[in-house]
């Protein structure tokens, strides 16, 4: 299936504020994560010494698009050094991982699925016509070996079967060989059935497993999308089903399913792995791009301008293994964790606090969000997520100039080299809807363009401030796809130090954020008024927030939770007001590191 289809990162042109985020991403670890980290550094897959699995795949994963996005020459050489390695290293039977003939059978072909998925992210961002053979002569050896059992699915590549199926259908549309469609019935066959485990999903354990694995879980929401037309089954948008009963044991106010690193529930002080937030997020481009539902752009968005900003640091340089809505410190716990699997230092920021997957995952959130603004199919071109860019394809050219989400004014330029029509998508919470001024009621607006002509035109709406219900009595404040925290002002503290031969050394250092200021707060009005400032050069800025919103809270009792210092209760101890009611500046979740997200009305059990 496909509604819509993706163009590439050379028909998109990041601007304005997402241009400048991608910059500073390169400017931080996705664009040094070579010279610094020996995982990706001395990898196996480049004829080194250290890990050949998965983490150079998904570091190239985000940095390849991340290259060919901005344009940047040295990046993009840096990027084809470790595709043209790679490549050297294919066997003469297509086999491409860095393991021996005869350690095939006990490697978990997880990084085949993943290394397959990236040469096509690679081709889109390149077109090198080396790619369809070797992609070809990788999937098809992975075929003999599943067919004759010499591999067999197992651990992480049978939770994540699903992922082989973006190689399957770029061959088969290339190729309409029938070993495709065998080889996608064997991975489904080997691979796990989610709706089948539904009943875990229900009540969190402290207990690690693949079934409750958050990373596999936010991979698995795409499986029917990816797959039902090569399997020759219809869509029935089983991917709401599964997602509307893990939010509701494991919601959170940003739109995440909490995992520190399994299932977690509802609680607002349990984490959500960082490799999830873009799982989560490429599994809503890909269901969106199948679907054309706007449901997935709108979740999308909550994610991209919330969950991810939140829990990387300013330049991009430093991130969390896991984030939470109540977030009042990032301190390694002196004793036993707060997580139910993770280990005590998992919420601060560094290079790989807790484990090194997200460190070279979380390259794709930024980038691949950029390559979603504008997807295409026939003569339709659609504006799919309002952001600042630029489309230059065969259609012509479609400049749209914005500060959304902070502000509501999209002014698109459109510049026709033939006829073509332009949709836009419109968010659902968009109020006063108005075209060049003219009132209008669609979710999608529908232009017409001919050859040769040009227009500008704006397009504007308002979006409400609100609050929204969360379990346990609380509220989070929401406005658009916008979540509001109480800001709490931090001081860091920076630790250098070499573990296991890995060097932490600024500005690739681990951070622990101290609490400087008051956090313990009810909300005491239903009254929230906007407030505009500038987007400054850091768009998600804990300095310069580009908007905030002005609330009323009254200080209470919440407490700590038992046996910690640093984590507020999971529920506030009192509602009962301690003092006057005071105005208060609530920041975009995603511009404040540290947070009160889910608090109470006071006076109100
Ligand atoms: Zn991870």
């Amino acid at each position: 299936m496909g509604k819509w289809d993706f163009y590439t990162s050379n028909e998109i042109k990041p601007t304005g504020w997402l241009r400048r985020q991608l910059e500073i991403q390169a400017a931080g670890l996705s664009g040094n994560l070579d010279k610094i980290w020996p995982d990706v550094r001395e990898s196996a897959w480049i004829g080194g010494a250290r890990e050949g699995w998965e983490r150079v795949p998904y570091w190239l994963d985000g940095f390849l698009p991340l290259a060919y996005l901005l344009e940047d020459a040295d990046l993009i050489a840096r990027g084809k050094k470790y595709i043209d390695a790679i490549l050297s290293f294919q066997k003469e039977d297509g086999w491409i991982c860095p393991c021996s003939e005869e350690a095939r059978a006990t490697y978990d072909t997880w990084a085949v699925l993943l290394i397959s998925k990236v040469l096509t992210v690679y081709y889109d961002c390149s077109r090198d016509e080396r790619i369809p053979g070797v992609l070809y002569r990788v999937m098809k050896n992975y075929y003999d070996l599943l067919k004759s059992g010499e591999v067999k699915l197992f651990a992480w590549g049978k939770a994540r079967w699903f992922e082989g199926f973006i190689a399957i259908d770029f061959l088969y549309r290339r190729k309409k060989e029938d070993w495709l469609l065998d080889l996608a019935k064997i991975l489904k066959e080997q691979g796990t059935d989610y709706n089948t485990l539904t009943g875990l999903w229900k009540r969190p354990l402290n207990r690690w497993r693949q079934e409750t694995h958050i990373v596999n879980l936010m991979m698995m929401l795409k499986y029917e999308a990816v797959s039902c037309e090569l399997l020759g089954e219809p869509y029935t948008d089983n991917a709401e089903r599964l997602l509307s009963i893990l939010s509701e044991y494991n919601g959170t106010p940003v739109g995440l399913i909490t995992g520190d690193e399994c299932l977690s529930g509802l609680s607002p002080i349990q984490g959500t792995e960082l490799c999830s937030v873009v799982e989560m997020m490429y599994s809503y481009e890909l269901l969106y791009a199948a679907t054309g539902d706007s449901k997935w752009a709108e979740r999308l968005e909550l994610l991209a301008f919330n969950a991810l900003p939140a829990t990387l640091s300013e330049d991009m340089w430093a991130h969390q293994y896991v984030q939470m809505s109540n977030q009042i410190a990032c301190q390694k716990f002196p004793g036993r964790s707060l997580f139910r699997t993770n280990g005590p230092a998992a919420h601060i920021f560094g290079l790989e606090p807790h484990f090194g997957c997200c460190t070279a995952n979380f390259n794709q959130g930024w980038p691949k969000f950029a390559l979603s603004t504008f997807l295409h199919s026939g003569d339709t071109v659609i504006s799919a997520l309002p952001v600042p860019s630029e489309l230059r394809a065969e259609e012509g050219t479609v400049l749209l100039e914005t500060n959304y989400p902070f502000e509501n004014s999209l002014h698109y330029t459109v510049t026709a080299k033939k006829a073509f029509t332009l949709k836009i998508r419109i968010p659902s919470f968009a109020e006063n809807r108005t075209l060049d001024g003219i009132p209008f009621t669609e979710e999608e607006l529908s232009l017409s363009f001919a050859l040769g002509e040009k227009r500008a035109f704006t397009v504007s709406f308002e979006t409400k401030p609100l609050f929204i219900d969360r379990p346990h009595g609380l509220h989070t404040a929401k406005c658009g796809s916008l979540v509001f925290s109480v800001p709490i002002a931090y001081e860091k503290k920076m630790y250098e130090y070499t573990d296991r031969g890995v060097e932490r050394k600024f500005p690739y250092c681990d951070y622990e954020y101290l609490p400087r200021s008051e956090w313990s707060y009810g909300f005491c009005s239903s009254v929230l008024k906007k407030k505009r400032g500038p987007v400054s050069e850091i768009p998600f800025s804990g300095e310069k927030p580009p908007v905030m919103l002005e609330a009323e809270v009254q200080k209470i009792d919440w407490g700590l939770e038992d046996g910690f210092e640093t984590v507020c209760a999971k529920i506030p101890l009192s509602v009962e007001p301690l003092s006057e009611p005071m105005p208060i500046l609530l920041y975009p979740y995603g511009c404040s590191r540290l947070r009160m997200t889910e608090l109470p009305f006071v006076g109100k059990e």
